[in-house]
Order: structure tokens, then sequence, then C-alpha cells
């Protein structure tokens, strides 16, 4: 029965100039989302809203389950549209609507109604009477609440009249694209695909780079890679995904530094990788899945080590996430079950026994001039040889 949605989203923060940014960013998102979706839409802006309306036949579950995903919509309205054919009609379309949302009419309500067309007939106050008590004479078991109603039936007079009761939540945030370009460095664990998916959330297109370690890690773990940066760009649209072969920097380091600092160089060498196809590609930061204590790698003196080697500001959206919660985004967002699949990744095949735990950076520095002689020649190697992936 419903052959349209209205969008709503949180207006906060987007009045003015902004606003429609906001609004141009969220209408492309939504087209987005729903290219892959059965049936045909039309997305437009309409008087200060975002409709969007099927063309025909259409999955209605499969297309909210998308719009669930596009970041800015607050909250999803599915709406009938009648004809203007006098307001008996519409009295009759109004009751034949609640009797088919609310089988069991056994509730409460208040109508609504805006005339977006000032030709109408009858005034919003006189619509809301009259239509209020046809209603009561339909379905005596219904009763009216102004302040709390379990009901609020909204009636839109435009060129067509809109009737709409319902709002499906939507994921918040902003849409994506309207903050700008981050770096995420993605692997293989529960810990990094949330990470992308927060900053996201607040309108910021992912890019991502993973570091791979052949034949120390397996192409399965590099597919299970590309399968959570799918997860990511179910929210965030489209990720160009950089694959960097690192085995030769990693083998390089585990010959010339103490190996209770393997983890700690290794990670410094992905921040500088990471930064410099951030920099090339217009990304204004780099994010990662660390938080603080999680392993001996993310303790605040391990952060001060792999933080200090870039200049790009390093976001970290799970600093203050207990594991338990991580694991509940994860599993919110669909990507636990991939992330949980036991493919190892390049981290844990050159853990030391001990790794340090309070790294102190003159020592990491001067251990890392142990790899003077060829790192350079390496980092450029990955750089020149690196893979991209995108993935929509
Ligand atoms: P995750 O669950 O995201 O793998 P983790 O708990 O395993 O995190 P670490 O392995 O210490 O933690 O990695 C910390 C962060 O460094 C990750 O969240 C991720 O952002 C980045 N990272 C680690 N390994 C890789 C890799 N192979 N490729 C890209 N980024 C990586
Ligand atoms: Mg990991």
């Amino acid at each position: 029965m419903f052959t349209a949605f209205l969008i709503k989203y949180a207006e906060i923060g987007i009045k003015g100039k902004n606003r429609y940014l906001f609004e141009d960013a969220l209408v492309h998102q939504i087209k987005f989302a729903l290219k892959k979706c059965e049936g045909r839409f039309l997305i437009h802006k309409s008087q200060g809203r975002i409709y969007v309306d099927a063309q025909g036949e259409f999955d209605y579950d499969e297309t909210i389950k998308r719009l669930q995903k596009v970041f800015g919509i607050s909250g999803i309205c599915p709406v009938v549209y009648v004809e203007d054919e006098g307001f008996e009609k519409l009295c009759d379309r109004v009751i034949r609507y609640i009797t088919d949302v609310y089988p069991d009419r056994n509730k409460t309500f208040k109508v609504h109604s805006r005339r977006a067309r000032k030709d109408y007939p009858k005034e919003s106050m006189e619509i809301n009477a009259d239509i209020g008590e046809a209603i009561l004479n339909a379905c005596p078991e219904m009763s009216v609440d102004v302040h709390d109603p379990q009901i609020l039936l909204n009636i839109e007079i435009r060129e067509k009249i809109y009737i709409y009761s319902e709002i499906i939540p939507g994921p918040g945030g902003m849409p994506v694209g309207t903050g700008g370009k981050a770096m995420l460095l993605l692997s293989g664990g529960i810990d990094s695909p949330v990470a992308g998916y927060m900053i996201a959330k607040r309108g910021v297109k992912i890019d991502a780079v993973y570091f791979h370690a052949p034949p120390y890690t397996s192409e399965r773990a590099k597919q299970k890679v590309v399968d959570l940066a799918r997860v990511v760009s179910a929210y965030a649209g489209p990720v160009w995904l950089h694959v960097i072969n690192f085995t030769d920097i990693q083998l390089y380091i585990y010959e010339k530094c103490p190996h209770e600092e393997l983890t700690i160089i290794m990670r410094r060498y992905m921040m500088r990788i990471a930064e410099h196809i951030a920099k090339e590609t217009g990304c204004l930061g780099l994010i990662t899945g660390e938080s603080i204590g999680q392993v001996a790698s993310q303790t605040m003196n391990s952060l001060i080590a792999t933080n200090e080697v870039c200049e790009l500001p390093v976001y970290r959206p799970l600093i203050g996430f207990d594991k338990n919660e991580i694991v509940s985004v994860s599993q919110k967002i669909d990507a636990f079950e991939t992330s949980i699949q036991p493919y190892e990744d390049c981290c844990t095949i050159f853990v030391a026994r001990h790794p340090v735990t309070k790294p102190n950076v003159n020592v990491i520095r001067r251990h890392e001039r142990n790899l003077e002689e060829r790192i350079d020649e390496l980092v450029q190697t990955a750089l020149n040889t690196r893979e991209l992936i995108v993935v929509e």
C-alpha cells in the first residue's frame, strides 16, 4: 500500500548554506543505497523535505533495510499518496489507512494536517477536526489524545495528499561526503571495521589500506578484509581499498630489530605508509581500531610511539570502548560473523612472546636506524606495487 517514504533528518547544525550541502549529499547517498534495490525510485527534495517515491513495484523490506544504512536519516516514514478527489473521499481513504495499518484499532490518535497548498478549501484546524470526527465515527474503539497519542496521523495537502503515521528509526549521523575523507587502517579483526563505521557515521567518506603479508597471510585472509570493506561500504558508499604487500618490510624489521619491539615498529611503518597514501588521495586523517590497553601495542605509551610518526590526525573512535561494546556494534552492523572467521592477520605471525608495553620512543627511534640501509627502498616498492580494489 505504501508508495513512498518521507525521509526525516536531524536539522541541528545544518542551517543556511550548509543545509543544501547536507540535503544534496543525503539525496546522493540514498540514490547510491537504492541502486541495487529491486524497483525504481525517484528521490527528490520538495519544500525542505526529502521523498523517495517508488516508481511501480518494489521490495518494501529491502528498501527499508537499505535506507536504515544511510547516515543522516533519523527516521523513515512510509507514505500513502492519494489524489485530491474531494474531502469526503479523503476521509474514506484515511479510514482505510487506519484500518489497514492498525488492524486492532484500539489506539489513541491525533490528526496533524499541513497545507503546503493554500488553495485547499479547508484550513488545517478544520481538517484535523473533521478527519478526527470521521475516524471516531468509523472506528468507535479509537479515541483522541492530543497530548500523547499512540498514532500521530499526518495529512499533508500537496499536489497529491500524503498520509503517514509510522516512523521507522534511521541510523542517525551525517550524510557521508559532508565531512571529507579519511584513510582507515583495515585489518581482518573485529575493531577496525567498527572504527570505520563510526567515523563514516559522522559524514566522512572512507578509503582503506590493508597490509598483506603473503605467504604468512593467505589469500583467504585478504578476501576477508575485502568482505569487511564491503560491510563498511554498505554504510559509507564505495571504499577504495589499497592492499600493500608488507612481507619484505616485516621480514626486514624482524631481521634488524629487537623482537619485543617488532609490533611497535611494524605499526609505525603501517602508519607512515597509510599516511603517505592518505595524503596522495586527499584524506584528511587516519582511522584505526585501537582501544587503550587492549593489547601491548595499545597502551598509552605504545600509542605515543605509533602516533608520533604521523602528521595527519589519527582518529581512534574505539579508544574508550571495552571489547564487548565493540562486539555489540560489530554485530549490529553485520561485520561480526566475517570478523571472527579464523584467518590469520599479519600481526599474529610476527608477535613476540613478550612485547614491550612501555616502549621508549627514543629507543624505538634508535633501533629503527638499524633499518636505514634498505627501508626507504622497501617502502617505495611496497607503495609502487600496491593493489587497488574498489569495493561497493
Ligand atoms: P583489529 O580487530 O582491528 O584487527 P586488533 O585488536 O587486532 O584490531 P592490532 O592488531 O593491534 O589490534 O591493530 C590495531 C589497529 O591497527 C587495527 O585496529 C587496525 O586499524 C590497524 N591494523 C592492524 N593490522 C593491520 C593490517 N594488517 N592492515 C591494516 N591495518 C591494520
Ligand atoms: Mg588485528
